[in-house]
């Protein structure tokens, strides 16, 4: 199947199923979906949604971050990763965000990626979320989804992924394709070992068709009678140099 006829498969599949997918952190304003997004770096968001509440209740807008720190922002975020790390960036953004940008979070993804604990992921997905701009955020769901269904090929970083998956995307489709990826991959198509079982993608999906072929059933069929016969011989050997050995004893008696 040619790499255009799955990227046609995959849109129209995903805009007819999950035609409005949206983020699962919790946020009421660009502020707060901002510091939700560079909190769930390596981590969950379920876990994100449970610190937000009281950290936007201390810390409800970008002057009462900017007047903190981070010692005064740890214990609100003491069970998310890398805690103190985040509660510096978050210290760190409130004060950028006030002295550099009057208070308000930046449209362009070149400017968002200069505040403190926002990378290029963290800044496409305030671009295209927020802003509405043609941007593709890859994470590991992403990155991993992406390659597997065969969307993307030889890419090696999120930057090759992104590249790719702009390329070919329709434009108006790369901010929607990012949650659709994310939460395939979140629940379906997961890390280590998709649910091609109950997956609606294997008929254009580029792993299921080279892991389900005839070839790739019975390669897969004789591994497992190789591995059998390899173990059966192992404890064969093993009961022999144990008789062997006990026989040795004897004798020496
Ligand atoms: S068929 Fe399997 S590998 Fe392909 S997208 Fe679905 S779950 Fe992932």
């Amino acid at each position: 199947m040619l790499k255009a006829e799955r990227y046609r498969h995959f849109v129209e599949y995903f805009s007819k199923n999950q035609p409005n997918p949206v983020t699962e952190l919790h946020y009421n304003n660009p502020f707060q979906l901002l510091v939700a997004v560079i909190l769930s770096a390596q981590c969950t968001d379920k876990r994100i949604n449970q610190v937000t509440p009281a950290l936007f209740e201390r810390f409800p807008d970008v002057a009462s971050l900017a007047a903190s720190n981070a010692e005064e922002i740890f214990p609100y975020i003491r069970s998310v990763s890398y805690p103190n790390n985040k509660a510096k960036h978050l210290a760190g953004m409130g004060k950028m965000l006030m002295d550099i940008f009057n208070g308000e979070v930046p449209s362009k993804i070149e400017e968002l990626q200069k505040l403190p604990g926002v990378g290029r992921k963290t800044a496409n997905v305030i671009a295209s979320v927020v802003f509405d701009a043609p941007a593709i955020a890859v994470d590991t769901h992403v990155f991993r989804v992406a390659n597997r269904i065969g969307l993307t090929t030889r890419a090696r970083t999120p930057l090759a992924v992104e590249k790719q998956l702009t390329e070919y995307l329709p434009q108006n489709t790369l901010g929607v394709a990012h949650h659709w990826l994310i939460l395939h991959g979140r629940y379906i198509c997961v890390a280590r070992s998709p649910k091609c079982e109950i997956c609606p993608l294997t008929w254009f999906c580029k792993y299921y068709q080279q892991h389900n072929t005839e070839t790739a059933l019975q390669k897969a069929e004789a591994l497992k009678i190789r591995k059998t016969k390899d173990a059966k011989k192992k404890k064969m050997l093993n009961t022999i140099s144990k008789e062997l050995a006990r026989r040795s004893v004897d004798k020496d008696i």
